[in-house]
């Protein structure tokens, strides 16, 4: 296979469909990083509201690192992963503590690949494509559009989710990567995966660029390509929200709306210092769960709703959540160890799971009358 045809051929095709996105036209290794982080588990589309956001609010990894944690999540709300924001902030944090003196250009922001690897919230892949992107460093950015054009290129049937899969993968991209380019190389081998060698293929090897290289193109299993490792089961769990209301009334005028939340407080949970309602959680589905076998095998996210309950159904990568947030109407407060009340229109100030929000943009309106 030669390796220059290839990156000629990529090269070509990449000039020609890459899409216009903010990340690519920067070498500030600071917004590279915010890019790639946001990116990971979300979509472009969805991505690129946040990223113009964080940047506009947070300029340098100096503005970042000085903000308050409970700022950054919030600005995260919806995007879901929050461990990814919450090592952000700690990462600025210790990028500042750990600064010497600006260099040249003025940034602090760190310039070896082993520097930036070792910054919490970074593995292999981002640090690969700050390396890369940023300074141009000779590092590959594997990422799962990478993975399935190295299998297909090279006809690769191992998981590449496996340790053993991952080691092999990292190799062949080592040989394939292009040392004198690799800022180039990473971002188009990235964008072809990303939009013309997708996981279905329709008739694309028939015009493929780089068909005359590919090895699962000549051999018939393209289509088969990438293989992962059998996922694990997927556990239900059922939770129940509870919505305390209580109105208070002044004169005859309901003057506010409080209500209950509590934050959590367990550093492995993935929604560490986030808010919800208080919650029970049911070993078994209640007997009037509305969700069917057939719904939990969907794995679709959807909601129901009446007057007093919206019913959530939610699925995060192992867990399939049935929420019920239940509206208690309430003459006095409950006492419930942890909690604090807050007026209902101060929820915004709040940083809640994707879960919870989804629960509140269903009922606020209701709530709120
Ligand atoms: S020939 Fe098909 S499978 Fe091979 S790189 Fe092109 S699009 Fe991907």
């Amino acid at each position: 296979m030669s390796k220059s045809l290839i990156y000629s051929h990529l090269y070509a095709w990449y000039e020609v469909n890459r899409r216009n996105l903010p990340w690519r036209e920067t070498e500030d290794p600071y917004a590279i990083w915010l890019s790639e982080i946001i990116l990971q588990q979300t979509r472009v589309a969805q991505g690129l509201d946040y990223y113009r956001r964080f940047l506009a609010r947070w300029r340098t990894v100096e503005d970042l690192a000085a903000a308050d944690e409970a700022e950054v999540l919030r600005e995260w709300q919806g995007l879901g992963y929050y461990s990814r924001a919450r090592n952000l902030h700690k990462a600025a944090k210790m990028i500042v503590e750990k600064a010497s003196p600006a260099r040249g250009d003025g940034s602090i922001f760190p310039r070896t690949f082993d520097e930036i690897r070792a910054l919490p919230g970074i593995g292999d892949y981002t640090a690969g494509a700050i390396a890369s992107f940023a300074y141009n460093l000779p590092y590959p950015a594997m990422d799962g559009n990478v993975y399935r054009v190295v299998a297909r290129l090279l006809d690769i049937d191992e998981p590449f989710d496996t340790s053993a899969g991952k080691k092999l993968f990292h190799n062949e991209i080592e040989k394939l990567l292009d040392r004198e380019n690799p800022r180039l190389f990473n971002s188009a081998i990235m964008e072809f995966g990303a939009l013309y060698c997708t996981p279905v293929l329709g008739d694309a090897c028939a015009t493929c660029p780089l068909s005359d290289f590919c090895l699962a193109h000549a051999h018939g299993t393209a289509e088969l390509l990438p293989v992962r490792k059998p996922r694990p089961k997927v556990r239900d769990r059922w939770l129940d929200y509870h919505i305390y209301i209580n109105e208070q009334m002044v004169n005859d005028q309901m003057v506010n709306v409080f209500t209950l939340i509590h934050r959590r407080e367990n550093p492995k949970d993935i929604w560490y210092h986030l808010y919800e309602f208080p919650c029970e959680e049911h070993p078994n589905a209640p007997i009037n769960d509305p969700y069917g076998e057939a719904d939990r095998m969907n794995e679709v996210n959807k909601e129901m709703v009446n007057d007093k309950m919206v019913n959530v159904l939610h699925t995060l990568s192992h867990q399939r959540l049935h929420a019920r947030f239940i509206i208690h109407k309430v003459s006095v407060l409950p006492q419930i160890e942890g909690t604090i009340a807050i007026p209902l229109s101060a929820l915004d100030e709040y940083a809640f799971s994707r879960l919870t929000l989804r629960a509140l943009d269903t009922l606020l309106p209701s709530l709120l009358r």
